[in-house]
């Protein structure tokens, strides 16, 4: 019935949504994931091309330059963007696109796709989100200060998202995620081509 939606979710540092977002993509076959490109070092565990693009603050200018992203932000002292020709391939495929970034990137995105679903993920409490921050135990104290602040400023402009998903327990978490997807796609907004349709079907029946 409707098309690919692309579904925005962004979400404090430490939120977890790197976690949702990889149980959402195993949920189904429907929805797949914007790989961003960053000139951030690459965590452990984590490999090039699969959580992310890893690249140099030269290469990363160069792809600004070749009007390579759909959008870019700077967050912790490094960029973060997204490679414009995979969104726009599986959108024009029909796919529902995931992106997984920050608020101000998330803004450029309302303006250049106005019919985007916007998500923000966010634990029960701040107290929270600095355990689970720490708890990672990968960043040094500075820069987990620098997130939690920036999750301070974050907070501020959440009213720019569709829905706000608490993400206390993983499951329902998802399953909340979802479920957003879902409803946004049976929205009339997302579905003029059925609406179209339908409307041609019952000319038939109108008295002129
Ligand atoms: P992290 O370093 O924890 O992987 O990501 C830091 C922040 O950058 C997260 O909020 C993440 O969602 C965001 N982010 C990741 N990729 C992109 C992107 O392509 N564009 C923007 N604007 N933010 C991104």
């Amino acid at each position: 019935m409707s098309k690919g939606i692309l579904t925005v979710i962004s979400g404090f540092s430490g939120a977890g949504k790197g976690t949702v977002v990889k149980k959402l993509l195993e949920k189904s076959d429907d929805f797949c994931l914007s790989i961003s490109m960053t000139t951030r070092d690459p965590r452990p565990g984590e490999e090039d091309g699969v959580s992310y693009f890893f690249v140099t603050k030269e290469k990363f200018e160069e792809t600004i330059a070749a009007n390579g992203l759909i959008e870019y932000a700077q967050f912790a002292g490094n960029y973060y963007g997204t490679p414009r020709k995979y969104v726009e391939e599986k959108l024009a495929e029909g796919k529902n696109v995931i992106l997984e970034i920050e608020m101000q990137g998330a803004r450029n995105i309302r303006k250049l796709y106005p019919d985007s679903l916007m998500l923000f993920i966010t634990p029960p409490t701040a107290d929270e989100l600095e355990r689970r921050l720490r708890s990672r135990g990968t960043e040094t104290e500075e820069k987990i200060r620098a997130r939690l602040s920036r999750a301070y400023e974050e907070s501020e402009g959440i009213d720019l998202y569709d829905f706000i998903i608490i993400n206390d327990d993983l499951d329902k978490c998802v399953s909340d995620v979802f479920e957003s997807i879902e409803t946004a796609k049976r929205q009339p907004v997302r579905n003029e081509d059925f609406i179209g349709d339908l409307k041609k079907g019952l000319e038939k029946f109108h008295k002129a």
